[in-house]
């Protein structure tokens, strides 16, 4: 199998395989995860990295990150409202059931 070596903005060297890479913005730059910095890194890709990367069989397109620890922050936060919510529905329900 191709390992292919990068080294990250803080320095941390990481053995990747090539689907773990991706090529993006038309072949100028490359991107990957490091475990590390818990970062996407993206680094510039010039004609001879891109061939390098090519031939190892990196695709081009967003790459497949392990999903994020933290929860999804563009979410709306739960609320009173959504608390007071959550007890009608339960109400309704359990008339539901006596009824
Ligand atoms: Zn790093």
């Amino acid at each position: 199998m191709t390992i292919i070596r990068v080294t990250c903005d803080s320095g941390h060297v990481i053995d990747l395989k090539p689907e773990e890479v991706s090529i993006i913005e038309g072949g100028t730059k490359f991107t990957f995860f490091c475990a590390e910095c818990a970062l996407g890194i993206e680094k510039r890709a010039d004609p001879k990295i891109l061939g390098i990367l090519q031939s190892a069989g990196v695709k081009e397109g967003p790459a497949k990150l392990p999903e994020p620890d933290q929860h999804d922050v563009s979410a709306p936060a739960f609320t009173e409202d959504d608390l007071i919510d959550f007890h009608f529905t339960m109400d309704d329900d359990l008339e539901e059931l006596l009824s």
